[in-house]
Order: structure tokens, then sequence, then C-alpha cells
């Protein structure tokens, strides 16, 4: 099996296709070969596994996907100066590389790949969040995800209640997948370097959710909860109309309580009782 050798160095590429960043596209190129390979292992082994990797700008991080064994990967750019350089990576992988030059945001994922896939991404940060919510809609069409962004984002994810970064993204994130922090990465691994440290996440969607609840109500009650992180919850929840004092003391829940002091189970039981009023 072709292990992608016989291709030139990234930087050349890049001088080859003349693929200069584009700041609106979210373009920092990760040239170290080591990161990559590390993020390709983040899944497991994928031989004999397909994955969809979203945003392979010049193909560094979908080579090391490849060598990992990977027998098909997708991967959707937006970046039409990117396609030239990816196909001479499909060719050398012996075409187990497709790219569809498309919106990530606008795809059906499913009808793309056609069968369950691993993502695995260095997200463009401007859209990453947006992805994130879309993927965890869709969570039963994937066996994993590992994915890169920028550090607090990461931190929002795998965040712990009575945390300054723990809210909505942790909340459903952790409802609907087992969320795990890889590693950091230092802006000067990347062409040209952003402005923030970088942190690789996996999050292994669950056969159920973590506990009882509605995707739209528990978004509702949360939004709610958290768009007035600092009051109590029998202030902040008056929003959604009802007697919030009484609805959190049948949840079980001290109406003085905070939006962050809340667990995901509480925040699931407060949905449920919301919802079935
Ligand atoms: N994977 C490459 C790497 O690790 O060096 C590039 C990562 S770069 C952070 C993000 C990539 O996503 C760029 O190639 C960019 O063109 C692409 N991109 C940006 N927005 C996109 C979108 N909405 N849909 C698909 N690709 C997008």
């Amino acid at each position: 099996m072709s292990d992608g050798s016989s291709l030139p160095p990234l930087r050349d590429v890049i001088n080859t296709y003349g693929l200069r960043a584009e700041k609106s596209l979210g373009q920092n190129f990760l040239l170290d070969l080591n990161l990559t390979g590390r993020i390709a292992r983040c899944p497991g082994n994928l031989q004999g596994e397909t994955v969809l990797e979203i945003g392979p700008g010049p193909g560094g991080l979908t080579r090391a996907i490849l060598a990992a064994g990977a027998k098909r990967l997708v991967a959707i750019e937006k970046d039409t100066r990117c396609l030239a350089a990816l196909e001479e990576v499909s060719k050398a992988f012996e075409n187990r590389l497709t790219v569809h030059n498309e919106d990530a945001l606008e795809i059906d994922e499913a009808e793309l790949v056609g069968e369950k896939a691993h993502i695995i991404a260095n997200l463009p940060y401007n859209v990453a969040t947006p992805l994130l919510i879309k993927w965890l809609k869709k969570r039963e069409d994937f066996k994993s995800m590992t994915l890169m962004f920028q550090k607090e984002v990461a931190d929002r994810i795998t965040a712990e209640p009575r945390t300054k970064a723990y809210g909505r993204l942790s909340i459903i994130s952790q409802w609907l997948c087992h969320v795990s922090r890889q590693f950091d990465i230092s802006p000067k691994a990347f062409t040209p370097p952003p402005k923030v440290v970088s942190t690789v996440v996996k999050l292994v969607p669950r056969d159920q959710p973590a506990f009882p609840a509605d995707l739209n109500t528990l978004e509702r009650v949360v939004g709610a909860a958290f768009g007035q992180r600092r009051k109590m919850l029998r202030a902040s929840l008056k929003s959604l109309g009802g007697n919030a004092e009484e609805i959190l003391n049948s949840a079980g829940i001290l109406p003085t309580k905070r939006a962050e002091e809340l667990s995901v189970e509480e925040f699931c039981r407060l949905s449920e009782v919301y919802r079935t009023r």
C-alpha cells in the first residue's frame, strides 16, 4: 500500500500551487509531520475505516490519515486553489481520497460519505462551533470526531461545572458524546501562526444521550440559564415563562443556585420538567 513518500514536502506544495493563506477561510496550515501523525492516531486504528476530513488545505493531515491506513477518505474543501494539490495526494494514495469542492456548512455528510465515518479536521476557527453543533445533531452518522479548535473553544467543550468555561457547549457536547482533550498545539507549529493556542478534542457519540431529555427543550433551558449566568436560576429562568421557583423545586434543584453550579444531569432533569409541564 502506498505511504505517500513520493509526494513533495508540504512547503513546496504551498509554493508550487500558490496557496497563500487566506484569513477569511481560517487558513493556518499544519506542516509538522509528527503532529499530523499524532492527530490521525487519535480515533484509534484507522485500518479499514472511512474518514471524513473537513478543510484538507494543502493536504498535510490528509496524508497522515491515509498513511495511517484509512481505506477511504472523503475530504471537503471550500478553496478551489487547493484542488490540484489534493489531486496529487489522491494519485499517490491509489485513489483512496475523494475531494469535494464544497462548503462544509452546507453539505449532507451522510449522503456524501454513504457509511458511518470518523471525522478528523483541523477546523477553520470561524466556522468550528457551528460545524460541531451541526455534527452533534447528526451524531449517529459518525464513529468519532477528532477536531482541532482554538483552546478557548476546547475549554468550553470539555469544561466541568463551577468553572468559567462551563456553558451551553459543555452541556450539549457532554450530554451527547464522551469528550476528551487530546493535546495542545503551539501557534509556532502553523504556517502562518495563529494568535491563539490550538487544542485537539476527541468526541465519541454515546449510544444514548447521557440522561433523558429533549434537545430543543434542553437548549432553551440552558440558553436562558447561561444568558444571565450570574443570576440565581429562579430569576434567569423567568424568561421561559411559568413559575421558575416551583419548576426548580419539582426538579429537585435549589432555586438559589446559579447556572454554572448545575451538572449535565440536573440540566436534563430540569428540562424534562419544562417539557412535560
Ligand atoms: N487541514 C489543513 C492543515 O491542517 O494544514 C488546513 C487547515 S486550515 C485551519 C482550514 C481549512 O479549511 C482550509 O484549507 C480552508 O480553506 C478550509 N475551509 C474553510 N472554511 C471552509 C468551509 N466552510 N468548508 C470547507 N472547508 C473550509
